[in-house]
């Protein structure tokens, strides 16, 4: 059986009363949060031991006979956090795994947390969803805009307060039994790239859409106003929430680009091959205008992830070795530099741009593509497994 997670994004809006009870709550839930971390980490000085999910639940239990305030929290909402808590300590200790059998992974013990600006209720017994509200337990009725028909079994609500004072409920869902069909539409493999968004190995070009300098000249304004402003104040605060506003502006014109981009590439392809840790390493740069840029690679193929079922598309990453450096005529490899724009093999003497180069090997790698003699591209087959999406939060999972 096939299940699709997807999760559906509202904005949201509490009146003054809920925003405050929101607040409490969620400062309640850091409270809990800092509380299961500390637990955690005396239990295992004790006993050498990891503090499970069932201990801590049944610590909170305790801890709430003698702590009636937390008695607020709805107890789904605790659960959650232990979820939460429970789950970083299983990463941690994951690491620690890792890096014995000599991986580079970077180990940190799970940080306390200095606020919560979100709220899980998981199942749906701690939330109900009506036509234009949300009541979520001990919190209430609240307004929400419901513009898409949500499909599928609700499985949790979350509610989230942004930087910029903004309030979302995201709503996650799974359907079961998708039928795996294919639109029978051409198969490409795609490279992501700065200089052109995309290229595609049909040759396709996908720009890059400018974020415009007036966003980025703001953003740069205020950035420097805040940081003469004095820590703590009043106006630093207001000059914070204006910076986020701007920034998450950005983004959103960002995602309206993803959304549109990757709805056409799953109506149009049967089969799409990207290269997976491309988007890993790209995430790490420092200037403001890229950052937002790089986050949304991974935005992006989410996004294709979970409109490519319902299209009849299936998304596949591959291993993104050497797809550069080799030939996709003949398959010699060798060396190029970054500022090389076209690939000219020494071999063959194939003279072709180098992010098409890429994206056709990339199709190769995928390894359901064959050029045959004519260079038509063979259809993979699409009845065959489906793809489970390795680091991706809305993948295919079976
Ligand atoms: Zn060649």
């Amino acid at each position: 059986m096939v299940i699709l997670k997807t999760a559906y994004k509202f904005r949201a809006y509490p009146s003054q009363i809920q925003k405050s009870r929101l607040h409490h709550q969620m400062s309640l839930s850091k409270q809990l949060c800092n509380l299961l971390l500390e637990q955690s980490q005396k239990h295992f000085k004790d006993t050498g031991k990891t503090f499970t999910k069932y201990d801590m639940n049944k610590w909170i239990t305790k801890f709430k006979r003698k702590n009636p305030d937390f008695n607020e929290l709805h107890s789904q909402v605790c659960q959650n956090v232990a979820d939460r808590v429970s789950k970083g300590y299983k990463n941690f200790f994951r690491r620690i795994r890792e890096r014995k059998q000599g991986k580079k992974v970077r180990v940190g013990f799970p940080r306390f947390k200095s606020y919560v600006s979100s709220l899980t209720y998981p199942q749906d017994n701690g939330f109900k969803i009506e036509r234009k509200r949300i009541s979520l337990s001990k919190i209430g009725r609240i307004n929400f805009v419901n513009h898409r028909e949500i499909e599928g079994k609700v499985k949790t609500a979350t509610i989230k307060q942004t930087k910029s004072q903004e309030w979302y409920v995201t709503i996650s869902v799974e359907k079961d039994d998708v039928p795996i069909f294919s639109n029978n539409k051409p198969q490409v493999g795609m490279d992501l790239g700065l200089k052109e968004y995309a290229t595609l190995s049909d040759g396709t070009k996908i720009s890059n859409p400018r974020i415009s300098n007036k966003s980025i000249d703001k953003l740069k304004t205020i950035q420097r106003r805040l940081s003469k402003k004095r820590k703590g104040g009043r106006n630093r605060r207001l000059a914070k929430i204006k910076l986020a506003r701007i920034s998450e502006h950005i983004v959103r014109q960002r995602g309206d680009f993803l959304h549109k981009t990757s709805h056409n590439l799953v109506n149009s392809y049967s089969f799409i091959a990207y290269e997976e840790l491309k988007i890993a390493n790209m995430v790490k740069n420092h200037n403001l205008a890229r950052q937002i840029t790089d986050v949304s690679w991974g935005n992006f193929i989410q996004y294709l992830c979970y409109k490519a079922e319902n299209a009849g598309c299936k998304v596949v990453g591959v291993n993104p070795e050497n797809t550069s450096k080799t030939c996709s005529g003949c398959g010699n490899i060798q060396d190029i530099e970054l500022s090389e724009r076209t690939y000219l093999c020494r071999r063959c003497g194939l003279k072709i741009d180098r992010d098409l180069n890429a994206s056709i090997n990339i199709l190769t790698t995928a390894g359901l593509a064959g050029s045959n003699a004519s260079g038509d591209v063979v259809r993979p087959q699409l009845r065959e497994a489906v793809v489970v999406e390795s680091g991706t939060k809305f993948g295919v999972s079976r």
